[in-house]
């Protein structure tokens, strides 16, 4: 048996671990002894128990209950509470995946423990140190010995740090996978009959970069660009829990409350919010994944941001990088609106196999031992 611990944190995570999780369930339950850790990162129902039951990824084994909190405190809480587990688990990997802050603790205390870690979505670079989760990727990379890309620009970016090509796959994209094998389901989704919309007839719009929000000035340009948008569309907004609180504490929540064609909304689950994007005229977004996801859909998504990591929705894809500037997205927006919108195609490798082709390399580079005698979990660590 090879035992691997999978590490999962906050919303992102578990759309990606999901396919993985599932193909090593269904095709490879004989190889591998897989235990699923939640940092607790995420705890919110609606950013996390509600993605374990649409994706069906199983309950985790341990949840680390770390909560909220600021980047260190969190980082070294989850530390200190997984490396119990890995003293318990003794794995031969850990695997994490993206960018929070529970993909870099749970590297950095697998390290310490001398535990190799593969790291999934290894290589995107924003160059932007200002976006907490650069540190997270690049730091990650570090202590990672695979390295699994999702685009070729990340295999480039790898290479150019010194990276030895050998440890480097480029294996497609997790959160591609998940969005193809669900794409079917989201079709039963009565989102559109709840929201009382029409499919192409509405702009989705989610926030929740500290860029964009942590500031009244960030905040005040997003009023700007909604009231200027929804002059032209219909605008429905789920809106992150983090970006909510800075509504409320820079006095904007009810300005934006005000705006006719605006519907806010908590955010939604998984299968709603794939069918939301699916018949979206076009997304405005500053999530990683969702630039991601759009391109995919092929539907057109405005990033709200100076950079990104992903360049290859950019250069291939859907998705056009606006900034924050009120005039430049509304000049976009009637782009769009205007049949004027940019097409793209789905990236090399986005094709739904990456699960499996992971899970060929993680195969291939660990050592198969007997399985294990389990020792029983000495801490007070609260099991889920
Ligand atoms: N998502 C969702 N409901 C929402 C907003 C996003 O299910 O209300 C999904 C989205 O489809 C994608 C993931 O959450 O799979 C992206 O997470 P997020 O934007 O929080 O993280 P990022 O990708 O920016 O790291």
């Amino acid at each position: 048996m090879i035992r691997i611990v999978c590490v999962v944190g906050a919303r992102p995570n578990f759309v990606k671990i999901a396919p993985l999780v599932r193909h090593i369930k269904e095709a490879w339950s004989d190889t591998f002894e897989a235990t699923l850790v939640h940092t607790g990162q995420h705890y919110d129902e609606k950013l996390s128990q509600v993605f374990f039951e649409e994706l069906q990824i199983p309950q985790p084994d341990v949840n680390l209950g770390v909560g909220s909190g600021t980047a260190t405190r969190q980082i070294a809480e989850i530390m200190q509470r997984f490396e119990e587990v890995l003293l318990w688990k003794k794995p031969d990997r850990v695997v994490v995946v993206g960018d929070v802050n529970s993909t870099l603790a749970a590297a950095l205390a697998a390290e310490k423990m001398g535990i190799p870690v593969a790291h999934v979505e290894a290589g995107l670079r924003s160059f932007d140190r200002a976006m907490p989760e650069e540190t997270n990727r690049v730091l990650t990379d570090r202590l990672s010995d695979l390295l699994f890309a999702t685009e070729e620009s990340a295999v480039q970016n790898l290479l150019n740090e010194g990276v030895e090509k050998d440890r480097i796959f480029w294996v497609g994209n997790l959160m591609i996978d998940a969005l193809i094998s669900h794409a079917q389901e989201a079709e039963r989704s009565t989102i559109l009959r709840e929201m009382n919309v029409a499919a192409q007839q509405y702009a989705l719009v989610t926030l929740h970069r500290p860029s964009n929000v942590d500031t009244p000035e960030g905040m005040g340009r997003i009023l700007t660009i909604l009231s200027g948008v929804e002059k032209q569309i219909r605008i429905l907004f789920p809106i992150h829990p983090r970006t909510r609180g800075r509504m409320e504490e820079f006095g904007l929540a009810s300005a934006i409350r005000a705006l006719q064609n605006v519907t806010l909304c908590e955010p939604v689950g998984y299968l709603d919010f794939i069918r939301l994007m699916r018949d979206a005229k076009v997304v405005l977004t500053d999530s990683g994944g969702i630039q991601e996801e759009t391109t995919a859909l092929g539907i057109p998504c405005l990033t709200l941001r100076e950079n990104t990591e992903r360049p290859v929705t950019i250069t291939e894809g859907t998705n056009l990088l606006t900034g924050t500037d009120p005039e430049r997205v509304l000049a976009a927006v009637i782009d769009i609106l205007e049949g004027r919108g940019k097409r793209g195609k789905v990236p090399t490798l986005w094709d739904g196999q990456a699960a499996r082709r992971i899970v060929r390399v993680l195969q291939s580079r660990s050592t198969r031992r007997e399985p294990s005698q389990e020792v029983p979990l000495s801490t007070t660590l609260p099991r889920s």
